[in-house]
């Protein structure tokens, strides 16, 4: 644990529980001293954050459903309420409907893409449009994303396509944001067991890939993405935006299989 965070306060935006990369990330803000808010999406989930947020000594909790502006406006309010002003955003939410994260990308209805490049994609550029009005005195904003942006992953599809729009969104959110010291952000996760992945057709065969031809030989830990978004976040990272950080174990380099991966 570091002071790297002292002082500086910001929102977590996409905990449901400890197996949220968020959880990875709040932790290792935390641990550097960082003072934390929440939020979360719906009632449901509201009972697994409270304690979670406790844990790391925070009572500031908010709801915030992010396909609804009002609720956007009132989670900014109440954040400005309670401190006036933040140092960072943590946007780590994606959605699609499960159904359309198997099969073929071609079949993707018109109604879902619409929801999933308003939850996954414009939701951010929502957040840091609010969030650049507490950060009077500079911030940071950060996404997850993922290597199916960039390359065909298998029933990734119309997320693929999300993620590659939040990657180009990172960019010139940055470019905006630069001229008042807002630095924007996105880690590209290698593949995670979380509720949101288990929604994801083969996603144990996903992982298992990942683990045998990665350079590591492994997958990553939410820990581990955790680290990275502290380094991002705080002034290690000060001369950093725009990037996407991959933190993947190496897989994103790798142009074959791996000749020692065994058969899965
Ligand atoms: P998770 O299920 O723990 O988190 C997803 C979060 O999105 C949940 O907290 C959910 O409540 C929130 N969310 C969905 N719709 C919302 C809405 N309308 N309003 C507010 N919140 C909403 O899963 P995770 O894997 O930790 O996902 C976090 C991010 O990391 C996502 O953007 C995901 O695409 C990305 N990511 C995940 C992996 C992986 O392998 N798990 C890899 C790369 C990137």
């Amino acid at each position: 644990s570091t002071d790297l965070m002292a002082g500086k306060r910001g929102l977590i935006m996409g905990l449901a529980n400890d197996k949220s990369i968020a959880w990875g990330i709040a932790k290792a803000l935390s641990g550097a001293g960082a003072e934390l808010a929440f939020s979360y999406q719906g009632d449901a989930l509201k009972k697994r954050v409270i304690p979670l947020a406790e844990s790391l000594g925070s009572d500031v909790v908010l709801p915030c459903d992010v396909g609804d502006a009002n609720s956007l406006d009132a989670l900014f309010d109440a954040l400005r309420d309670r401190w006036g002003r933040i140092d960072f955003v943590v946007h780590a939410i994606g959605f699609s409907d499960k159904s359309e994260l198997r099969g073929r990308y071609v079949d993707t209805s018109r109604e879902n893409f619409r929801m999933s490049m308003d939850i996954s994609v414009y939701s951010f550029t929502a957040v840091m449009q609010r969030a650049e009005k507490l950060m009077t005195d500079g911030g940071a904003g950060l996404t997850l994303t993922y290597y199916g942006a960039e390359k065909v992953m298998p029933h990734y599809n119309v997320m693929g396509v999300a993620k590659a729009a939040l990657e180009a969104s990172v960019r010139y959110l940055a470019e905006d944001l630069g001229r008042d010291g807002i630095r924007v952000n996105a880690i590209s996760a290698g593949t995670i067991k979380t509720l949101a992945a288990s929604g994801i057709g083969d996603f144990r065969y996903i992982m298992k890939w990942n683990e045998y031809n990665a350079p590591l030989r492994r997958t990553v830990t939410q820990e581990e993405v955790g680290r990275s978004a502290l380094y991002l976040l705080s002034d290690l990272g000060s001369a950093v935006t725009g990037e996407v950080l991959h933190v993947d174990a190496g897989y994103h380099v790798v142009g074959m299989k791996a000749v020692d991966a065994p058969d899965i």
